[in-house]
């Protein structure tokens, strides 16, 4: 769903870095960290997405390991809401519940802590970007595991010619800031 205005648009397109043939031959690699070195730049992402979550009446924000852990605190916190950890197996120290996803070789696994998403709460999943969906569709099958409703996606990023909004869409809408036809 494109929700994102033009100006955030390009101001995100404009900070991103593409590398390519990382991690290997042929992926493009949008890399966010220069978005990390403006103050300024990173203030205007964080209120973006504020003000895209703020209406939907949530109970949790749920970063996904690791990029999703870089605005999704302040995106938590802007709110006054608690901040989840989705992590890659074997990282989180307490009781867990696992789901394993596929790769484009192989397959990965993701955990969340049991006690971290109350039957009934209404939660939003961020991370940095989406591509395929896998990720977020794996990381929506552990908060429903939970018994937590999604209210939506938010990336800063959608690659959308992967089609990842479509896999994710049976579950709930997604927003991203910018949007790669
Ligand atoms: P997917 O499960 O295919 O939607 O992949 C999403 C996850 O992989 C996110 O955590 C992204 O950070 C990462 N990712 C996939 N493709 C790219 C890419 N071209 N550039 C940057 N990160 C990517």
């Amino acid at each position: 769903m494109k929700v994102s205005n033009f100006e955030i648009e390009s101001l995100v397109k404009n900070n991103i870095r593409e590398v390519v043939d990382f991690p290997k031959a042929g992926i493009s690699f949008k890399d966010i960290t220069p978005l990390l070195l403006d103050p300024a730049v990173s203030q205007r992402i964080l209120t973006a997405l504020i003000e895209y979550a703020r209406p939907l009446n949530l109970d949790a924000i749920v970063g996904i390991d690791s990029r999703g852990f870089l605005f999704g605190p302040s995106l938590a916190r802007a709110l006054d809401l608690p901040f989840v950890l989705v992590r890659k197996k074997g990282k989180l120290p307490a009781n867990t519940i696992e789901v394993e996803y596929d790769l484009e070789y192989g397959s990965a696994s993701l955990e969340i802590h049991k006690d971290a998403i109350k039957v009934g709460e209404r939660v939003l999943i961020h991370d940095d970007l989406l591509a395929t969906g896998g990720t977020a569709k794996a990381s929506a099958q552990l908060v429903k595991q939970l018994g937590g409703e999604i209210a939506a996606f938010a990336f800063i990023v959608d690659l959308a010619f992967l089609n990842g909004a479509e896999q994710l869409k049976t579950f709930a809408p997604s927003f991203s800031l910018a949007i790669y036809d």
